[in-house]
């Protein structure tokens, strides 16, 4: 034996061969739906003249939901500081078209910043916003972390319960639960979050979460591409900072702060030429129609 330790739990079968570092599976090239025009956005993100449409805040440990109109800007700003946004959108007139996190992952990356899209589920799939601003700018730390964190999900009293043996309504499932109530949502409707000002990784292939870097006044901001439905809490974690459900967990509420949003209306001049993306023109029926026809299908 070679007598180099190794981790039990992970095997190491003959199946594994050296191989060069593989280049991401989605790419976008020249003209693709995954080529944004970075021009339009910056114009977006800079531009004079906005308007401010609509401001709220999110209290500690609460959740809210307001409406973006397609064409207008959005920011989310941890007015005091470093504090955990988990962040759900849908389209407003239709809740089935929602953030699909797990694609967003892989048509943009695992983390998000200025340039990157939230993709909507199927049978939509189109982008539903796109990042203009994030003043956070983190990169990647010493550890492979990065913020704005698409790998995770939301706090949620399940895992709680299962975890802790105890009781608690105000995790981010049930912040956005309530926040929905008034437009006609329920708790199904909920879905995998973006944590916004949430820095994470992998570690050993084990889900990682560091302090939030954010500071008072940092903001991510998006352009919203159809009408959406936003819906932001604050986690009730605060800056992550604290563990939640280790050995060394401790109260977080210390570390808990509100979050502000502001919608603003932009220059109309701005959108010449842009219009709410299209879902890809798949027509086919799943291989549905050709077996209803006898397997022919022409
Ligand atoms: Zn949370």
């Amino acid at each position: 034996m070679s007598g180099e330790k190794h981790d039990s739990s992970v095997p190491q079968g003959p199946a594994r061969r050296p191989q060069p570092p593989p280049a991401p599976a989605y790419r976008a090239t020249r003209g693709n739906p995954l080529d944004t025009d970075r021009g339009r956005y910056d114009r977006i993100a800079s531009a004079p003249g906005r308007h401010l449409a609509e401001q709220l805040t999110v209290p500690v440990r609460a959740g809210r939901a307001w409406e973006v109109r397609a064409g207008q800007v959005c920011r989310i700003v941890a007015v005091a500081g470093a504090q955990v946004g988990d962040f759900n959108c849908w389209n407003r007139h239709n809740p089935r078209e929602r953030l699909w996190a797990a694609r967003t992952r892989q048509l943009q990356a695992a983390h998000v910043t200025t340039y990157d899209r939230l993709w909507s589920t199927l049978p939509y799939l189109r982008p539903m916003l796109t990042f203009t601003a994030d003043t956070v700018a983190y990169g990647r730390d010493d550890n492979g972390g990065r913020c704005h964190d698409l790998l995770g999900t939301r706090c949620d009293p399940y895992v709680n319960r299962l975890l802790t043996g105890e009781d608690f309504d105000s995790h981010c499932h049930s912040n956005l639960v309530r926040a929905v109530l008034p437009y006609g949502l329920t708790e199904p409707d909920v879905h995998d979050v973006l944590n916004v000002f949430q820095v994470t990784g992998l570690t050993g292939d084990r889900y990682f979460m560091s302090a939030s870097p954010a500071r008072p006044g940092d903001f991510l901001e998006f352009f919203a591409e159809i009408d959406l439905l936003c819906a932001l809490s604050a986690c009730p974690g605060g800056d992550l900072s604290v563990e939640l459900w280790g050995p060394a967990a401790q109260d977080p509420l210390p570390t808990c702060k509100p979050l502000r949003v502001e919608v603003y209306d932009i220059d109309p001049a701005l959108l010449r030429g842009w219009q709410p993306p299209r879902s890809p023109g798949y027509r086919g029926m799943h291989g549905l129609r050709s077996a209803a026809e006898g397997g022919g299908g022409t």
